[in-house]
């Protein structure tokens, strides 16, 4: 009886846990269930005196608001306030610009399905969708990526031309400055599409649209700044970069030790000027080399007082025009052999005027938060927007090429070890696209999302480079010799650029991710730390309680959530109306509560030195991440209108980025510092051990055989990249040889039995086919079928060869 009442009190608070109840509803359980456990545990009048008194004290305690914030809440919050790290300046702008969005939800532990699933769709206006098909497809017709990365080391004239007075530089500009005014959507279907033609060109486009002089003179720029320089930008009359960089600040940077001390000059003639002196060295600046206005960072000092009584006076950033006196530019660096410019800029004691600072004097300072806030706007497209471009191309001629190519006597895709590649190239692709336009979709819908600019930056060119590899592999030679008709080698050079920028990878996933996530996207802790912070007491007190005890209801739902859901492998969660992917819909939130435990466990045990603990942080950063990603595979799958034919492209992203949330949440765990919490987490998130499997062999057949067919899956999966209708270039010829190959199947049957059978006595291909016509085998079309078939795929398969002149070899 005993062991009844204990189980059904258990029972009891768990599905107060689950349900989030009020404190007031956890107390009368309490009064109820602890004076019926020890009334059946037969204790004595006097210990169940004690109890009572005990029940009555916690009662008055935590039912009195009053007493509950001056006994409970007060006492935690001077504890908080001692033990909260400290956080940096420009950790904390980090962590204030930006707005959270559906990372929100998922720290949540419950994410709102219909929410998400009632976003827009995403899409283009037809004034966009025209851009893309007339003045991108005709771009993309100009660029011979070979050409500009081996021979010229730069975009050809024409084609530099065609991008400035077209208004590609002008993107993001709105119309009154005579820019295009994109939305983020149109934004990254353009640079999508450039960057399946050539790399290069895509970073020449993506920068001035991205972190450049345009976007910060858009939302901090004076009005005098706007109509200066907006219009000529819009026109490509400018050409802009932006330097933050140099060789001893890079990821740190914030640690700039470039300077400008407030002083008076002469300037265009005038003297006495009020303005800056500047010093500056800088490098890996992209478009610097060609650049006409320049965006810089500094830390800016004024040791005598111009402008104040403050003499450190913080990051700042200024638009200078390289025709200035002083400034050095010019020289280039060589980024694994992309032709964009890039390169290193000095300057040594440069005089500008005030006006040249971003936004005006007011802006002085602001430098940091500035770069934050536009970063996470183009983090989210432009480096998401290249990868994915670069993968689709990867996706379509891997597919294409394993059908085409055959080694004994087959399609070498139809070996397991090359299906294998290809279902991750497939799936891949398909959840980084997703995610892409679903990261659009959120600034279209004006956020400005940092952590999911972190996520989608991050996980679009890691998933990048695992294609582009895959490709290569299942290229073999034909992807290792560059020239005019290798499509991959450049986009597998450039790889590690995408991963550099813009926070390099390993930095954003052990520090970024989760870093500011969990302080960001959380529910609580901002609320909690903005109470440590407030200086009236009462007022203080008073957010603090509230934040902390809903900070404790939500641990201890998901802690219930979490076991429940184990036990269930979700089972039982409502989901949206979706007949074939409720089983997702259920495990996310599974592991949506899970992940939002272990973060809280994580921050309440590990405090300060979390920060220092980046492979906890990776791992909690992985499960979040893939929770993002796997949002937006839903939400593609159902924007698309669920189509039965894309199913094995969604169900292995799906069950690989499940599989590898249930991977990383034991790393977490096996890895975690305390042996208890340990313990404790294990029985909480798999009370049934780990039963998530990975995709299984058969669905990757599925995907590789859904890449080696022609068809509405193939086309949606690669929708928007750049394909040449021109047989002569290679990834025209590739198209017109796998439908050729599949073509001329039957009838290459037909020649190797006739060969078996000994009917067919030539040696060679070309002369079978003319036998075979010759003595009626085939008819006269047939044969012309064959023939144009076996041209394809020679030069499908045949790779450049050069004279050594060619190559630049020296003669010695
Ligand atoms: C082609 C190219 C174009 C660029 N364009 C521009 C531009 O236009 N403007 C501009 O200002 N800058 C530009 N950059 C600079 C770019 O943003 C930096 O390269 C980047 O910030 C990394 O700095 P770093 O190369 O000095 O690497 P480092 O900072 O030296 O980092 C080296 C490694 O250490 C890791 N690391 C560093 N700190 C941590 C940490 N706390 N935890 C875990 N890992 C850490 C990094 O992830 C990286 O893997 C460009 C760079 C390249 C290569």
């Amino acid at each position: 009886m005993m062991l009844l009442t204990m189980l059904l009190a258990v029972a009891v608070f768990i599905l107060l846990a689950f349900f989030r109840a009020t404190l007031l509803s956890w107390l009368l359980a309490v009064m109820v269930i602890v004076p019926v456990v020890a009334i059946q545990a037969r204790l004595s009048d006097t210990a169940l005196q004690a109890i009572y008194l005990l029940l009555f004290l916690l009662l008055a305690i935590f039912g009195v608001p009053v007493l509950r914030r001056k006994l409970v809440s007060g006492i935690v919050l001077k504890v908080f306030r001692k033990i909260l790290p400290a956080i940096s300046s420009t950790e904390q702008e980090a962590i204030d610009a930006g707005t959270v969005w559906w990372d929100g939800e998922l720290f949540s532990g419950h994410p709102n399905w219909e929410k998400m699933l009632a976003y827009p769709k995403c899409g283009l206006s037809d004034e966009e969708q025209r851009f893309v098909d007339n003045e991108v497809e005709e771009l993309c017709a100009m660029l011979d990526d070979w050409d500009i990365t081996h021979n010229l080391a730069d975009l050809p004239a024409d084609v530099w031309q065609y991008i400035r007075e077209r208004g590609f530089f002008g993107l993001i500009i709105p119309k009154e400055y005579g820019g295009l005014e994109f939305s983020a959507q149109a934004h990254s279907a353009v640079i999508a599409k450039i960057a399946s033609r050539s790399g290069s060109a895509a970073v020449t486009v993506m920068v001035p649209n991205w972190l450049g002089p345009a976007e910060l003179l858009l939302h901090y720029g004076t009005e005098e700044q706007k109509e200066k320089y907006l219009h000529r930008l819009a026109r490509g009359q400018e050409v802009p970069c932006f330097a933050l960089t140099g060789p001893f600040a890079g990821s740190d940077a914030g640690a700039i030790p470039d300077y400008g001390i407030v002083c008076k000059g002469e300037f265009a003639g005038r003297k006495d000027v009020p303005g800056i002196r500047l010093n500056w060295e800088k490098r890996y600046i992209t478009l610097a080399p060609k650049a006409t206005l320049l965006g810089l960072a500094f830390k800016l000092y004024d040791p005598d007082g111009l402008l104040g009584s403050e003499v450190n006076r913080g990051i700042t950033l200024a638009l200078i025009p390289t025709d200035t006196q002083g400034v050095a530019i010019g020289r280039r660096h060589f980024p694994m052999n992309s032709a964009f410019l890039n390169g290193p800029t000095e300057g040594r004691d440069v005089f500008i005027p005030l006006e040249y600072i971003i936004g005006g004097v007011e802006r002085i300072g602001q430098g940091w938060r500035m770069l934050m806030e536009c970063l996470a706007a183009g983090r989210s497209i432009s480096l998401p927007a290249s990868s994915v471009g670069g993968m689709k191309m990867a996706a379509r001629t891997s597919g294409a090429y394993c059908r085409v190519r055959r080694q004994f006597n087959m399609p070498i895709g139809q070996f397991e070890g090359v299906e294998e590649a290809l279902a991750r190239i497939g799936a891949h692709t398909y959840m980084t696209d997703a995610a892409r336009s679903f990261t659009a979709l959120a600034l279209d819908m004006g956020e400005k999302p940092s952590v999911v600019s972190a996520i989608i930056k991050y996980h679009s060119t890691e998933r990048g480079r695992i294609v582009v590899n895959e490709a290569m592999d299942v290229h073999g030679g034909k992807g290792i010799s560059l020239g005019p008709d290798n499509y991959l080698g450049r986009s597998y050079q450039q790889t590690p650029i995408g991963i550099t920028v813009e926070g390099a990878n390993i930095l954003t996933r052990t520090l970024m991710i989760f870093g500011q996530g969990a302080i960001r996207s959380h529910p609580y802790v901002l609320k909690e730390v903005a109470a440590t912070r407030e200086v009236d007491p009462d007022k203080a007190q008073h957010l603090f309680d509230d934040a902390l005890f809903g900070h404790i209801g939500f641990a201890l739902s998901n802690a219930a959530r979490s076991f429940v859901f184990g036990l269930t492998g979700g089972r039982g969660i409502p989901v949206p109306r979706d007949v074939v992917c409720r089983r997702y819909y259920q495990q996310m939130p599974r592991f949506s509560s899970a992940f939002a435990l272990s973060a809280d466990l994580a921050m309440a045990v590990l405090g300060g030195s979390l920060k220092r603990r980046e492979k906890i942080s990776a791992r909690l950063g992985d499960v979040l991440s893939l929770l993002y990603l796997c949002s937006a595979t839903m939400k593609r799958f159902a924007d698309d209108g669920r189509p039965a034919s894309d199913l094995p492209l969604v169900h292995w992203a799906m069950q690989d980025a499940l599989y590898k949330m249930q991977q990383a949440l034991s790393g977490v765990i096996q890895n975690f510092p305390n042996i208890f919490v340990r313990a404790m987490l294990r029985v909480l998130i798999f009370p049934l051990g780990k039963r998530l499997m990975p995709p299984s062999d058969k669905l990757g057949h599925e995907v590789a055989a859904l890449l080696m067919q022609p068809g509405e899956v193939r086309d949606r999966l690669t929708y928007g990249m750049y394909i040449p209708d021109d047989e002569q270039q290679a990834i025209g010829a590739l198209e017109a040889a796998l439908l050729s190959t599949l073509e001329c199947e039957p009838l290459q049957a037909q020649l190797h039995a006739a060969r078996r059978e000994g009917k067919l006595k030539a040696m060679e291909e070309l002369q079978r086919i003319f036998e075979a016509r010759d003595i009626g085998l085939v008819t006269a079309d047939q044969a012309l079928l064959l023939e144009r078939d076996y041209a394809l795929r020679r030069k499908v398969i045949m790779v450049d060869d050069f004279a050594s002149e060619e190559l630049g070899v020296r003669q010695s």
